[in-house]
């Protein structure tokens, strides 16, 4: 908003503006419009410019390469983001077979664990029978050896 350079109030409305195209030092070139305004409490006219835009010159030839350059870009980020897509289905169907070889090992675990535990049943048993065959350790026997006493 442009302020009136002796009392700083805001002036809105411009008594006439004016395109302006300037080339900077840098190269740069400024390009603006300026208005005229009229500050009513203090009886005075002021320039001020608006809409400050910055430009480049440039070869038209540089333009297109540059603009050649941005869809270049723009389909190599598309076959990128094809990629990563195809990586992240990759990814689950390995966690997919991971899951299932880890369920494959727990199974193999639990057959040896299993066998394991036959084994120990086996021994148990045998030993069981030899306690059934020792009669001294029996309990009938022993009630037997009472009654005859
Ligand atoms: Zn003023």
């Amino acid at each position: 908003m442009p302020t009136c350079p002796t009392c700083r109030s805001n002036v809105s409305e411009p008594l006439r503006t004016w395109p302006i195209v300037k080339a900077e030092k840098n190269g740069e070139i400024v390009d603006c419009t300026v208005g005229i305004y009229w500050c009513t409490k203090c009886n005075i006219k002021f320039p001020f410019a608006v809409g400050r835009q910055r430009l480049k010159l440039i070869e038209t030839d540089k333009l297109e390469e540059l603009h050649d350059k941005i869809k270049m870009v723009g389909k190599v980020k598309q076959e990128l983001m094809k990629k990563v897509d195809q990586l992240e289905q990759e990814k689950a169907i390995v966690e997919e077979s991971l899951i299932l070889a880890r369920l494959e090992d727990k199974a193999e675990n639990l057959k040896v664990e299993i066998s394991l535990l036959k084994e120990v049943k086996r021994e148990l048993e045998s030993m069981i029978k030899y306690l059934d065959h020792t009669p001294s350790l029996k309990v009938e026997t022993s009630k037997q050896k009472c009654i005859d006493q």
